[in-house]
C-alpha cells in the first residue's frame, strides 16, 4: 500500500502546527510561526480567541447539533443580524464556500424557473476565478488545472474575462441566468475589480433581468474594512455567497438573498443536513459579535493601510523581485517577478513566516484581522530578511 491514508490531493509542506497562540501557530516540533495565512482567510480573531472559544464550548455542552427539520432559533437569530448587516432579505447556511456558491447558483436558476424563464440557466462567470472544488463550481471556473480527470463539466456556464465588461455583455444571449463573480479574486491573485466593471454588471442586471452573483467567500466579513466588500463599490448583488471568516475556523458557510432573487427557494427545494446548526451558528455569531461593528472596521482599514505602506515603501529595495502591492484591507497580494510557490516556501521553512501563493505571480496577505503594530514589525522583519536570503541563494534571473 503506497497511497497514505490522508487521499493526496494537497501537496502538504513539512510544517505540522499542533496549537495556535493568536496570531502564531507552534509546529509539532515546537518551531513558532507568524501567521499570515490565516487559513486562508479563515482565522478572522487569530487562534485562541477567548469569546469564540467560550460561544463554541458554551453551546457543544447545550445542544450541538438538531435537524433542519425542528426551528432552530439559534439559526434565526444569526440569519437576523445577517440581514439587518446587509442587501439580503434571507439566509441559507451551509459548512463551506462551494456550497454556499452552489446554493447561489440554484438560487439563480430557480429565480428564472419560478417565473417561466426555463430557458434561462447559464451563468457567465470570470477568466481564473475559483468558487470551490464541486463539480457545479468547478465548472464555473475556466480553470483547466482544476477540471483535469473530472470530465465533463456541468453545462451552463461561459466563461469571459475578468474585469472586461465589454465581454461579458457579448457573452449575454437567451439562455443567460446571470452573473457569477469575485469583486476581489483570491486565488486568481488578489486581483480587485474595477468599480465601472461591477457597476456595468449591475447595470446590465438590470437591463436583462439576470441574476448578479458575489463570491465574497474569501473578501467577506470585515477583511477588506468593510462588512462586505460590495459595500467599498457601491455595488449591490441580488445573490452572496459567504464563508470561510465567518465562523472563525468553526466550518461555516452562507447564501444570502433578496427576496426577489430567492423567489423559487421554496420548501423542499434545497437542504443540508448540518448546515446552520447550533453549534455552526454559536460560532457565526461570536466572529459577528466582534466584527460587525464600525470600530473594528475601521480599524482592519487602518491596519491593512499601515501595511500597505510598509510593503509598499519595502519593495522598492528590491526591484528584481516585487512588482506592486495590491489589494484592500488586510486582504493584500505581492506581485512578485519570482516564483511564488519558492519564495512562500523559503520564508515558511527559513524564516517562520506563513503566506499563501495564489495565481497571477502573486503571494498573499491574509493575516488575522485582529494583528497589532507588533505583527506588522514582526512580518517586515520577517519579509525583509526573506528577502535577503531569497536573492543570495536564488538571483533572480
Ligand atoms: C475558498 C473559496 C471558495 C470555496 O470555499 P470552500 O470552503 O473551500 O469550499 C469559493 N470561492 C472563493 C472566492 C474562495 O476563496
Amino acid at each position: 500500500m503506497s497511497i497514505t491514508p490522508l487521499m493526496p490531493v494537497y501537496p502538504r509542506c513539512g510544517v505540522r502546527p499542533v496549537r495556535g497562540e493568536h496570531c502564531h501557530l507552534i509546529s509539532e516540533d515546537g518551531t513558532r510561526y507568524l501567521d499570515f495565512a490565516s487559513g486562508i482567510a479563515v482565522n478572522l480573531l487569530g487562534h485562541s480567541n477567548e469569546h469564540l472559544i467560550g460561544a463554541i464550548q458554551r453551546q457543544a455542552a447545550t445542544l450541538m447539533h438538531v435537524s433542519n427539520l425542528y426551528g432552530s432559533p439559534q439559526g434565526e437569530k444569526v440569519a437576523q443580524r445577517l440581514v439587518d448587516l446587509t442587501f439580503a432579505d434571507t439566509v441559507f447556511f451551509t459548512n463551506s464556500g462551494a456550497e454556499a456558491v452552489e446554493c447561489a447558483i440554484k438560487t439563480a436558476r430557480a429565480y428564472h424557473q419560478s417565473v417561466g424563464n426555463l430557458d434561462k440557466y447559464e451563468l457567465i462567470t470570470f477568466n481564473n476565478a475559483f468558487h470551490g472544488r464541486t463539480m457545479a463550481t468547478i465548472s464555473a471556473s475556466n480553470q483547466e488545472k482544476m477540471h483535469k480527470g473530472f470530465l465533463p463539466l456541468l453545462p451552463g456556464f461561459k466563461y469571459a474575462p475578468f474585469d472586461d465588461l465589454a465581454a461579458a455583455e457579448a457573452l449575454i444571449g437567451p439562455n443567460t441566468a446571470g452573473f457569477l463573480v469575485e469583486p476581489i479574486q483570491g486565488e486568481g491573485g488578489v486581483r480587485d475589480a474595477s468599480p465601472e466593471f461591477l457597476a456595468g454588471l449591475r447595470a446590465l442586471a438590470d437591463k436583462h433581468d439576470l441574476m448578479l452573483i458575489f463570491d465574497e467567500v474569501q473578501c467577506g466579513v470585515a477583511r477588506t474594512g468593510t462588512f462586505y466588500a460590495y459595500e467599498q463599490y457601491g455595488v449591490v448583488p441580488d445573490i452572496l455567497a459567504t464563508a470561510k471568516g465567518i465562523g472563525g475556523g468553526f466550518p461555516v458557510g452562507a447564501c444570502l438573498a433578496t427576496e426577489k432573487a430567492a423567489r423559487g427557494m421554496v420548501a423542499g427545494t434545497h437542504g443540508s443536513t448540518y448546515g446552520g446548526n447550533p453549534l455552526a451558528m454559536a460560532a457565526a455569531e461570536a466572529v459577528l459579535d466582534v466584527v460587525a461593528n464600525d470600530e473594528f472596521l475601521a480599524q482592519v482599514k487602518a491596519t491593512g493601510e499601515r501595511l500597505r505602506s510598509r510593503l509598499e515603501q519595502f519593495i522598492g529595495n528590491y526591484p528584481d523581485m516585487f512588482e506592486l502591492v495590491r489589494g484592500r484591507g488586510l486582504m493584500l497580494g505581492l506581485k512578485l517577478r519570482i516564483e511564488p510557490r519558492a519564495f512562500v516556501a523559503h520564508l515558511r521553512d527559513n524564516h517562520q513566516l506563513l503566506t499563501v501563493a495564489a495565481g497571477d505571480t502573486t503571494l498573499r496577505i491574509l493575516p488575522p484581522l485582529v494583528i497589532d503594530d507588533s505583527h506588522i514589525d514582526e512580518f517586515m522583519e520577517k519579509l525583509s530578511a526573506g528577502a535577503a536570503s531569497f536573492e543570495a541563494t536564488e538571483p533572480a534571473a
